[in-house]
Formats: C-alpha cells, sequence, structure tokens
C-alpha cells in the first residue's frame, strides 16, 4: 500500500517535472544568450534542462542537466555564505545592506547617489563588496571547495575561458570596485577584489549541481547523504531570505509572486531554488529574457510550482513531500 502510493506520488512528480520541460523548452526561441561577456555567446540558445532533487534520494531529469556551465551570479550566494561563516550577520550586514534595489544587476546609480552601501549581496555592487570582505582572509581555493560542497559536485572547476574573457571585459565591475574604493568602503584592493570575483562567477557548474545547491539550502545548509552539516542554519535561513527578496534581479518581486520560492539565476542560465524542507531545483536555460533570467527557467519552474504548490505561501496542502 505505501509503496503503491510512493511509486504514484514518484509518477505523479515525474509528470509534473516533464510538463514544466516541455513548456520551458517551447520558449528558449523567444529569449537571448548573453553577449556582454563574449565567451557566453558561445552558448547554444536552445539548450534547456531542469533537474529536481529530494533529500530522500530522488532525482529526476529533462533535458541538458549534465551541460557545464559559469554560475556566474549565483556564485553570490556561496560568496555570502562565505561572508556569514568567517564574520558572522552583524559584521556582514555592516558592509552591505540587505534591501532589493529594483535596478538592473550591474547598476552603479544608486550606488553613487541614494547609498554608500551596495543595496544587496545578490547584485553586482553588493557582491563585489561582500568578495571584498573575504579576499585577504579566504584563498579561490577554499572558495572553490565550499561551492562544490554546497553543490555536492566534485567536478566544478574554473572555465579558464570565461573568467579571462571576463577579466578583460569587466569595466562596469570594475567601475563598482572603484567606485566602492573611492568612498573608502572596499575592504580589499580592487584589482585582488575583482580577480576574485571574477573567478567565482567562471565556476563551471550544471543544472544538476543548482539542484545540489538548491536542496542544501532547502535542507538547512545541512547535506542530506552524509549528513554533514556545512553551515549554522541561521546563516541559512538569510541566504534563503535576501535569494527571495533580490536574487532574480530587477524581476525578483515578480518571481516572489509566480513562483514563491527562494531563487538565484546567472547571466550563464543556471537558476538555482531551493524549496523549504521539499527539494532542490536546478535549471540550465540560456536564452535569457530582458532582466538576465533564463526566459525558458522560468517558464519551467513558474509550471512546476503551479503544479506542485511550492510556493511558501501556498494555500493548498502540499501534493509531495
Ligand atoms: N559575472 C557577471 C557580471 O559580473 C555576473 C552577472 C550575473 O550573472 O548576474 O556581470
Amino acid at each position: 500500500m505505501t509503496q503503491n502510493r510512493e511509486r504514484n506520488e514518484a509518477d505523479a512528480l515525474r509528470q509534473a517535472l516533464y510538463a514544466a520541460y516541455v513548456i520551458g523548452r517551447s520558449w528558449t526561441e523567444r529569449g537571448k544568450v548573453a553577449d556582454y561577456i563574449p565567451e557566453l555567446k558561445k552558448a547554444h540558445r536552445d539548450d534547456f534542462g531542469i533537474c529536481l532533487m529530494k533529500k530522500d534520494g530522488t532525482v529526476l531529469s529533462y533535458g541538458d542537466v549534465d551541460t557545464r556551465f559559469s554560475m556566474q551570479s549565483i556564485s553570490k550566494t556561496v560568496t555570502l555564505a562565505a561572508a556569514l561563516d568567517k564574520f558572522g550577520f552583524v559584521k556582514t550586514f555592516s558592509h552591505v545592506k540587505m534591501e532589493p534595489s529594483g535596478d538592473s544587476f550591474n547598476s552603479i546609480i544608486k550606488l553613487d547617489t541614494a547609498s554608500n552601501l551596495p543595496y544587496n549581496p545578490m547584485i553586482n555592487a553588493g557582491a563585489i563588496q561582500v568578495v571584498s570582505l573575504l579576499a585577504n582572509e579566504l584563498t579561490f581555493e577554499e572558495l572553490l571547495a565550499m561551492t562544490r560542497a554546497f553543490c555536492m559536485d566534485d567536478g566544478i572547476t574554473l572555465n579558464r575561458a570565461v573568467y579571462e574573457s571576463e577579466a578583460q571585459t569587466g569595466d562596469r565591475n570594475r567601475a563598482i570596485a572603484y567606485l566602492l574604493k573611492s568612498k573608502g568602503v572596499l575592504q580589499a584592493d580592487p584589482e585582488k577584489t575583482l580577480d576574485l570575483y571574477f573567478r567565482m562567477c567562471s565556476l563551471n557548474v550544471t543544472a544538476r549541481s543548482l539542484a545540489g545547491l538548491g536542496l542544501i539550502l532547502a535542507n538547512d545548509g545541512r547535506n542530506p547523504f552524509t549528513g554533514r552539516r556545512l553551515m549554522d542554519p541561521r546563516y541559512i535561513r538569510t541566504i534563503n531570505s535576501i535569494m527571495f527578496t533580490c536574487g532574480m534581479y530587477d524581476g525578483s518581486g515578480e518571481f516572489g509572486v509566480k513562483v514563491g520560492v527562494p531563487a538565484k539565476s546567472g547571466v550563464g542560465g543556471g537558476i538555482t531554488c531551493g524549496v523549504k524542507g521539499r527539494m532542490g531545483i536546478g535549471v540550465y536555460g540560456p536564452a535569457l529574457d530582458e532582466r538576465g533570467n533564463s526566459i525558458a527557467g522560468i517558464a519551467a519552474l513558474e509550471s512546476l510550482s503551479a503544479q506542485l504548490h511550492l510556493s511558501v505561501f501556498d494555500y493548498a496542502e502540499e501534493l509531495f513531500g
């Protein structure tokens, strides 16, 4: 009886994921691959994959879930985690705020006019500021090890071509770092900070690794397969809250309403989502909407959330554990 129920649930979950995948794929042609980092132009617009991972070991996936691509802004979750772990809540947030900016991810406007401190750690200015806190304390190798642990993926390495492409063309991020320095708030040498920031953005992940990251975030910072605790659950709560309000660039409000789970996207086409206590979801779809979010990824997540009642504000009973 229980076995039958489990089988029915697994089938229903698989069907829901497949329906979401089909919807997502139908959107890819409406998006555009990022081109402001030259190396990212090489991505295939039609690629799309989605992976769902549960703490009982269930892993379901469709499409291009093992294609490696650079995690870009999704690394901002890891650098925030590292800062919270190293410096605690009070010190970290004395260097960066926790408010949505409503501006695009690489905007510089509010930083110069409305505030000396960046609005939040999920936009470029805030992440560069957080990385400046880390730059004199942790090596790239230590942050890489942390990323591997959070994604449960030892195959993550630096994508050197993306790193070099970004380092050569990242003048806007350079402008942000030097503006922060001019205001006396940057905590390390700008070039050292930017180098670490570019390296973190250039880590090669897969949709499967992003499902792993989502699952760790959904599971209060514990690896469900080894039992290892990676982070104090209070900090995971902070990271999830900031992802919810700021993780999808200036589309975070709409995503919060339509999908309703903490998520972080990157211009490489990735999205990671953690559905509290239930599952991690990872997406790869390099065709982006005008805000820089994976267009197919958003469509698929909207569908999955509606089918499985994933929103943290959902009134319906949970259908699947
Ligand atoms: N490395 C990218 C940049 O700094 C990250 C942007 C993103 O994924 O939002 O422009």
